[in-house]
């Protein structure tokens, strides 16, 4: 499954090494700018002070070699020594002057010059040292020129400083080429040393991109000894935590904490991903499967329990999920396997990708609803849950899950009325679904305007042939004086939970009507269908005994129908709930008997005055099937036994009604007496009996 958090993407600095190199190579720059400052100033000091060392050197000379020719007395040379002297580039100008400051030979200089060297001559005539002087770029020094101890002249020479003009390329060019090399050489290893000091920081960063992008990671194995590990180690932490809250969120969301199967959420995802990806072509079946009887058995059970017995359901399902294959061939190699999940508290469900055709895919669910619907074996009890399914098929039936689920659901309410418990949706299940929500519309109104209304039928009581009770049964009676039978409007009272409204009403008209009679001297038992749904209900007996008192009818003229399968669904609590109507002298009876699964013990257990044996016996004896009489001897033997009465129904004709009689059946009712009338028309009917009664005692 995709993983459904995203990180926002993170930027790496990808740079990182590059930005480092800038940095070091900027440095290195500034300390090599630095460096060509410092060697350039030096070179330029070293300059000079060569050039003051050379001028001092070489005036001195020039003294020496003045006074060598002064004392070899050749004086009269020193002009043309000096003018060879003073061709030299750098020099001035030079000139030799006696103890008295008299010019003996003078070259090259400018007036200006001369008036310059005359002054610093005599200063230096009156000075031990050499005398130096720096004016505009001109260097002068001026050497005494001795002759033993004694100063017998000065010379004097003027340098041009421009002729030692300072080369910074030339005091450079070493230091460049040094530079040169050592930058060929540093450069490369910085840069591999960079490249490993930061290495960590990039393993870092490459983590936290596989995260940003997939979630999740391996962990990162970094032994540096430093901050990057404990963050290495921080990050692996995180990882570890987001990984189980993903896997907690995840579980909350998507699982059945009870069973752990998909949830609802996660089935119709499954379901839309396998349509989205199908694009239009099959994508599979939808089963869903109804549990009638598991509420009622779960509101028995403690918590732990519950999640027991729910998980017993879930492996039974997904078990033949799996086992599913040998009914249909599911599956192309291509197809995911089935999913089953619990999608509400009684209902599951299982999608099978690639299943196409509605024979497959009933027979497909048929598998998995036969599995449901054996017994549980449950600490000691065996329990059937009478599973329903109801099938959709995607694309076909819903171009989402939402849809094909609803469309399952319909077949699934269509399913429990099925002989099979299975329906495959159709189009015209999808009309007679549209129908039956006008329907309900249409109940809501005709409750409120009092249409539903209590007919009677007569029970016959054998021992004298008279109508001795009545069955109350409901009859929606339209404005129109249509009359329409429950067969209709019961299941989808019962689906919409109008069942309680409307069943209270024929309760309220069965008891008023008996008592009115009753009061008028016709005293006979009247009996009351109650629904399933009713019978749910916790409070269900002080409602009927509120009625009965308001009605003002006696609590032993009432008899309650109760069917057999919503008796033995739960026998315990049937017992529970009808204990204060038979303190209070409610008559209760058994409907339907011989249509569901009583357990022996449980009949013997429960206080009941009545037996119904169902119709379709009634029916069997007279299509003169053999078994019919056999199952009605042994309900009127077991009736007997537990000191039950009978109640034959459906009787049509006169040798059943001789047939009941014959085998000590007490009470007949059918069309053969009369079917449900008007409750004037009853009334009228127990009138013409009692009136008959007083012609047949004056008669006599
Ligand atoms: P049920 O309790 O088994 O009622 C007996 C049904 O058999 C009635 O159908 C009755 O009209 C019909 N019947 C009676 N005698 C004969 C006969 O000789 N031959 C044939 N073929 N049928 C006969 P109805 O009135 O259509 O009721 C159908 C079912 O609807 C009832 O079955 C009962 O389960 C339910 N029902 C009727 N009224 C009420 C009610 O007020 N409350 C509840 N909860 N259910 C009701
Ligand atoms: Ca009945
Ligand atoms: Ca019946």
């Amino acid at each position: 499954m995709p993983s459904p958090l995203r990180f926002a993407s993170i930027n790496r600095p990808r740079g990182l090494a590059a930005r480092a190199m800038l940095l070091v190579t900027g440095l290195m720059a500034v300390t090599a700018a630095l460096c060509v400052g410092v060697v350039l100033l030096g070179a330029e000091r070293e300059g000079a002070r060569q050039q003051l060392a050379i001028t001092h050197d070489m005036t001195i000379h020039l003294a020496q070699r003045t006074s060598e020719v002064i004392a070899r007395g050749n004086a009269h040379i020193l002009p043309v020594m000096i003018k060879g002297a003073v061709q030299r580039d750098d020099v001035r100008a030079i000139s030799i002057h006696d103890a008295q400051g008299r010019v003996l030979a003078q070259a090259g200089a400018t007036p200006r010059d001369a008036r310059l060297i005359a002054e610093i001559a005599a200063r230096a005539m009156q000075s031990e040292t050499e005398i130096y002087s720096r004016e505009g770029g001109v260097l002068t020094v001026a050497a005494p020129i001795m002759r033993g101890e004694e100063r017998i002249g000065v010379a004097v020479r003027m340098w041009d400083r421009d002729a030692y003009r300072f080369d910074p390329f030339a005091s450079l060019a070493p230091f460049v080429t040094l530079l040169a090399l050592l930058a060929l050489v540093a450069l490369p290893i910085t840069a591999l040393l960079v490249r490993r000091a930061i290495a960590p920081l990039d393993q870092l960063s490459r983590f936290a991109e596989r995260v940003a992008q997939d979630g999740h990671a391996e962990p990162l194995l970094l032994r540096t000894g430093d901050e990057f590990e404990t963050l290495a180690k921080a990050f692996n932490r995180m990882i570890v935590r987001i990984d189980e809250s993903m896997r907690r969120i995840q579980e909350i969301a998507f699982v059945d904490p009870a069973t752990q199967l998909p949830n609802n959420d996660r089935f119709v995802r499954e379901v839309d991903y396998s349509i989205l990806h199908a694009q239009g072509e099959a994508a599979g079946a939808v089963a869903l499967f109804e549990l009638q009887r598991l509420p009622r058995l779960l509101q028995t059970l403690d918590p732990s329990a519950t999640r027991d017995f729910l998980r017993a359901v879930a492996e039974r399902l997904t078990a033949a999920t799996r086992t599913v294959d040998s009914v249909v061939r599911l599956r192309t190699a291509n197809d995911p396997p089935a999913v089953a999940a619990r999608i509400g508290a009684a209902e599951f469900a299982v999608f099978a990708p690639g299943l196409s055709q509605p024979g497959d895919a009933a027979r497909f669910a048929q598998h998995l609803n036969a599995a449901l619907n054996q017994a549980f074996e449950w600490r000691g009890h065996k329990l059937t849950l009478g599973a329903c399914c109801g099938v959709a098929l995607a694309p076909r039936d819903g171009k989402d899950a939402d849809a094909v689920i609803r469309h399952a659901r319909m077949a699934l309410g269509a399913a429990a009325q099925a002989p099979s418990k299975l329906k495959v949706f159709t189009q015209s299940l999808d009309r007679e679904a549209m129908a039956r929500l006008t329907l309900e519309r249409e109940m809501r109104g005709a409750l409120e305007s009092n249409e539903f209304r209590a007919y009677f039928q007569p029970k016959i009581n054998l021992a004298n042939g008279r109508i001795g009770a009545c069955e109350a049964l409901a009859r929606w009676v339209r404005p129109d004086r249509t009359i329409i039978s429950p067969g209709r409007f019961i299941p989808v009272a019962e689906e919409s939970g109008l069942i309680g409204a409307l069943s209270d009403a024929i309760m309220r008209e069965a008891c008023w009507k008996a008592a009115s009679w009753a009061r008028a001297g016709h005293h006979v038992n009247v009996s009351v269908n109650v629904s399933a749904l009713q019978f749910r209900n916790d409070r269900f007996a002080d409602g009927v005994l509120r009625i009965v008192q308001h009605a003002g009818l006696a609590p032993q003229r009432l008899e309650l129908e109760i069917t057999e399968s919503v008796v033995m669904e739960d026998p315990d609590r049937a017992l529970h709930l009808i204990k204060p109507l038979r303190e209070a002298g409610v008559r209760l009876a058994i409907d339907d008997f011989g249509c569901g699964h009583s357990s022996l013990s449980a009949l013997s257990r429960l206080p009941f005055d009545v037996i119904k044996i169902d119709q379709q016996f009634v029916r069997a004896l007279e299509r003169g099937e053999p078994e019919g009489e056999a199952i009605i001897d042994m309900i009127i033997a077991l009736a007997d036994r537990l000191n039950m009465e009978i109640v034959a129904e459906g009787v049509e004709r006169r040798e059943e009604a001789a047939f009941m009689e014959r085998r000590g059946c007490h009470w007949v009712q059918g069309f053969l007496y009369g079917a449900a009338v008007s409750a004037p028309e009853f009334a009228e009917l127990l009138r013409r009996q009692a009136g008959e009664e007083i012609t047949a005692i004056d008669a006599a």
